[in-house]
């Protein structure tokens, strides 16, 4: 049973669109794509385990804990009545080798990456600890995941806790045949895990940016462009890009919330919309929006708009 959901991480999504309003230096913009990639790798572990999910377990994703002041994030947490799942997801493509415990990329160059199987051993051991002084000492098994199919290890150990792409499916098929029926005290600690969850990644890195610097215009939802001066379809806004269709309404509230998460307590007014989103002839279509979907604030030039609810 599907207790907690992956969200996108607000510090991806903040970047995604800096990326698109703005020129990402090469730092950032290797640390946005690898977030990225990461998070699409999560998102495709979380749609081939769904048909796991059952009366009989108890899956936790995304979890971002804390023990003795060390904050450690956990991809995927499967609970069944006598074991806990604990699992690294890696979308890692490509060629990989291990050498004297070192772990390279070797695609054009040799690289050396982070070993990922030290980073399962950290979280597992923190999650341990943490499960201790919960009183749950529940066993668990860490597993790392390589999730995309063009994923090769040369040099794949077979004494360590791995699965690669080709072993997944009979891993998901075993834990499927899982039977054993959940207790209170499974109940008790996933409620225990779901409470110490921590909303805010105090780890996250973005960017300082400035309304000033970013590009204003209606990002495509479909490839990240901006929507251009001929995607009015109306009701409608056409990508030329991509092809995306997407009712003007629902762009300009994606665009209010937009707004409202690069800059937190800003005042959305009519003019602030309409500069944002800079390809509307007329204020009017977006004051006709914020009216419909907002409840305003004062009159005339000092009005602005709140939730409604
Ligand atoms: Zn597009």
């Amino acid at each position: 049973m599907l207790i907690k959901q992956r969200s996108e991480p607000l510090e991806l999504t903040i970047l995604k669109t800096l990326n698109a309003r703005s020129l990402l230096n090469a730092t950032d913009s290797v640390h946005f794509h690898n977030l990225d990639k990461g998070y699409r790798g999560e998102i495709m572990f979380d749609e081939y385990m769904k048909e796991v999910s059952n009366e009989n377990n108890l899956i936790l994703n995304d979890l971002l804990l804390e023990y003795k002041n060390t904050i450690f994030q956990i991809d995927s947490l499967f609970q069944f009545s006598n074991s806990l799942h604990l699992f690294e997801v890696k979308n890692f493509e490509g060629d990989f080798i291990i050498d004297d415990e070192k772990w390279y990329s070797i695609g054009i160059m040799r690289k050396e990456i982070k070993n990922p199987l030290l980073q399962l051993k950290r979280t597992e051991s923190l999650l341990r600890q943490l499960l201790q002084e919960l009183g749950s000492p529940f066993p668990i098994e860490a597993h790392l995941v390589f999730i995309n199919p063009n994923f090769h290890l040369y040099k794949a150990p077979a004494d360590q806790p791995i699965i690669y792409p080709s072993q997944l499916s009979r891993f998901r098929e075993k834990l499927k045949s899982r039977s054993a029926v959940l207790k209170a005290s499974n109940r008790k600690l996933a409620k225990q895990l779901l409470s110490l969850h921590m909303e805010d990644n105090p780890y996250a890195r973005v960017p300082k940016y400035r309304y000033d610097g970013l590009e204003k215009g209606i990002v495509c939802p479909g490839c990240q462009g901006f929507y251009g001066a001929g995607s009015f379809k109306m009701p409608h806004l056409i990508c030329n890009g991509c092809g995306m269709v997407e009712p003007y309404e629902t762009a300009v509230l994606r665009s209010v919330a937009e707004i409202r998460m690069l800059f937190p307590g800003v005042k959305i007014t009519t003019n602030l919309v309409f500069e944002w989103c800079g390809v509307f002839k007329s204020k009017k279509t977006i004051w006709k929006i914020l009216a419909k979907n907002f409840k305003r604030v004062n009159q005339g030039k000092v009005s602005y708009y709140i939730d409604s609810n």
